[in-house]
């Protein structure tokens, strides 16, 4: 048994805590992608001011009080108005896409309460690749997923999903794109689905949300996703991903006040009577909301288009180095983040993994197909890009060699 930390009997000097802190800091150059997603300097500085000056501060009063509820607002207004909203479409904030997944998934249920009163055993049909939080807010949400193939193109196969739904269907899910392939799935057609059935629709934006907009700006080749598309409800949309805002800060966007109404659970409950907050938490740093309102204050449109410039740079410079490293390719083309790295002929990328893991590159990754996702961000420094080739061209050279035995760390969570 490993002995338990004790709490000291005296407290610890402060600047041996503050020098413990800094020893144990991750390694500024090869944490980089365990550390994301990570704004540039400017921007961090902002963010960290901000956080630190209402630390101590609590968001659960953001409904009530508006020196919160003011600068809350103005960040959902703000968010909401990035997914080609409707004159009624309202953002909430969340602790993190999990959260946000929580919040579609919980209105949507409410929703068929409403509107599907028969359906007894709710059952949402969601694409191989959407993100595993789907099944595991099904798991407290008492609703069944029904997992549908995906195409060659690693998108959702819409006939697939259309064959799976039958009268206990009550909400369709796409990703925009998702994580794994970084593939935008036809939520036009998905969209149409959900119409025709009259059923939920949520996208997950939560990774790409707070990109695709200015890649779509700056000519990227985006399909159309948001609230463009009539049978969208509600949208998933991490601020603390390409958002650039400190975590933990999520959105969802809804396509209605009247569809925010199925979010809310007001109790009027215990000797206060009235209990009203944001979503599922109480308790809630005010720190986050006050870092997101100045990150994307400062930023504007202007700066977010500046910073995804600078994402799809070091992405192009790292495809770049890939392609000249014998063993590994790029399989296929991301639409957007994080860029996938796959092995040719057989190397066992497994391997790679544990190579680079020994380096300190704690990097994601995945099983089906063997894929490195690279998450990059704005952050992303020329001597990040030409360390990371470098090492991942020595540790491929190793595999290559039979220098490393241990394969397995191809994980995600
Ligand atoms: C990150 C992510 C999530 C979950 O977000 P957390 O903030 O880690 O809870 C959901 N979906 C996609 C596509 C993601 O990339």
């Amino acid at each position: 048994m490993t002995e338990r930390t004790p709490l000291p009997a005296l407290g610890r000097q402060l600047d041996e805590i503050t020098a413990e802190l800094v020893t144990r800091q991750p390694d500024k150059v090869r944490a980089h992608w365990s550390r994301a997603f990570r704004p540039p300097n400017d921007v961090h500085e902002l963010a960290a001011r901000a956080y630190a000056m209402y630390l101590d501060d609590n968001g659960f009063f953001s409904l009530v009080s508006p020196v919160f509820g003011d600068v809350e607002n103005a960040v959902l207004d703000m968010a909401t108005s990035l997914f080609n909203p409707t004159p009624d479409s309202c953002a909430t904030s969340t602790s993190g896409g999990s959260e946000s997944v929580f919040a579609g998934l919980h209105a949507a249920r409410e929703w068929a309460r409403v509107h599907k009163p028969e359906v007894t055993s709710p059952k949402i049909v969601v694409p191989f690749s959407a993100h595993p939080s789907f099944t595991k807010m099904s798991h407290y949400l008492g609703l069944r997923v029904e997992r549908t193939a995906i195409d060659a193109e690693f998108r959702a196969d819409v006939e697939a999903m259309a064959a799976a739904i039958d009268e206990d269907t009550i909400c369709l899910v796409g990703s925009a794109p998702c994580w794994w392939y970084s593939r935008y799935d036809p939520i036009a057609a998905i969209g149409e689905l959900a119409e025709r059935h009259d059923i939920w629709l949520h996208v997950d934006g939560c990774l790409g949300g707070y990109l695709s907009p200015f890649a779509e700006r700056l000519g990227y080749p985006i399909p159309t996703w948001d609230f463009r598309v009539p049978g969208v409800c509600s949208i998933s949309a991490d601020l603390h991903k390409y958002g650039y805002c400190p975590k933990p800060y999520s959105t969802v966007i809804w396509r209605s006040r009247d569809l925010l109404e199925y979010h809310h659970v007001h109790p009027e409950a215990g000797p206060a009577g009235a209990y009203r907050m944001m979503g599922f938490n109480g308790s809630r740093n005010a720190g986050a909301i006050f870092a997101a309102w100045s990150v994307m204050s400062y930023l504007g449109e202007e700066g977010y288009l500046r910073l995804a410039r600078l994402v799809f740079d070091a992405r192009q410079r790292i495809m770049d180095g890939v392609a000249a490293i014998n063993g590994l390719e790029i399989p296929w083309q991301p639409e957007l983040l994080p860029l996938p790295i796959g092995p040719t002929d057989r190397l066992d990328l497994g391997r790679v993994a544990t190579g680079m893991k020994e380096l300190g590159w704690w990097t994601f990754g995945m099983r089906e197909p063997p894929a490195i996702h690279v998450p990059v961000d704005a952050a992303t420094d020329d001597r990040i890009v030409e360390t990371y080739l470098g090492d991942l061209a020595a540790v491929t050279a190793q595999v290559r060699e039979g220098a490393i035995q241990i394969s397995g760390d191809l994980r995600y969570g």
